[in-house]
């Protein structure tokens, strides 16, 4: 089954507003350029027929900035490629964004782990095959399989194993999308660090 990554499920009430302002987006942007040079953040024709794939976000008042809609092929975002997220409603699957461009198809994801975590000030979701296919024996915790991304269903799923996630690695595999991983917690090098540890453990278990 091929999965339509990059399309919005949720209902997006979207606001055109001025590009944030703040130390975040050097930050994202930074790690974002990690994700990149690793493959696991981009727009590859090859891969999900060729959809963007993988975002970042950063909690803050009074919600969290995060990477725009289908932005995968660019190299740097800066300011005007990250929207904010305002407000969310997880059981209604619905989302309120502000800022220059859409927020990611993936923001209902995020939300659930800034409503479930107060500690979590960082996530980065990417999209690994070899993280995907070693991160269970690995022991990081796996959402449901039957699950797919961009559902109240996965919301729920991220927020029953994010515990268990940040009492580990911090890093969640998502079994129901091909690929998905979510790495996270309060500081973002720590995040970012991890991130980069695991893929390269992975890496190795192929071998
Ligand atoms: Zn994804």
């Amino acid at each position: 089954m091929t999965e339509t990554e990059g399309v919005i499920k949720f209902d997006l009430k979207w606001h055109a507003g001025p590009a944030w302002q703040g130390p975040e987006i050097e930050v994202l942007d930074r790690w974002r350029s990690h994700m990149l040079a690793h493959e696991v953040l981009g727009q590859i024709p090859a891969r999900y027929d060729g959809f963007g794939f993988g975002n970042l976000s950063a909690r803050v008042s009074p919600g969290f900035l995060i990477s725009g809609t289908q932005t995968g092929a660019s190299a740097t975002l800066g300011p005007e490629g990250y929207a904010v997220v305002v407000g969310w409603e997880l059981s209604q699957n619905r989302v309120t964004a502000r800022g220059p461009v859409k927020p990611s198809s993936e923001s209902l994801t995020h939300a659930a782990l800034y409503e479930a975590e107060p500690a979590v000030a960082w996530i980065f979701h990417g999209h690994s095959p070899v993280l995907w296919r070693h991160g269970e024996a690995l022991g990081l915790p796996l959402t449901d399989p039957a699950v797919p991304y961009g559902t109240p269903a996965m919301a729920a799923e991220v927020k029953r194993l994010s515990r268990e996630a940040m009492q580990r690695a911090g890093i969640l595999i998502m079994g129901g999308h091909e690929d998905g991983f979510i790495a996270f917690g309060g500081d973002a090098e720590r995040v970012g660090g991890r991130m980069l540890d695991y893929l390269d453990l992975a890496s190795r278990e192929e071998t």
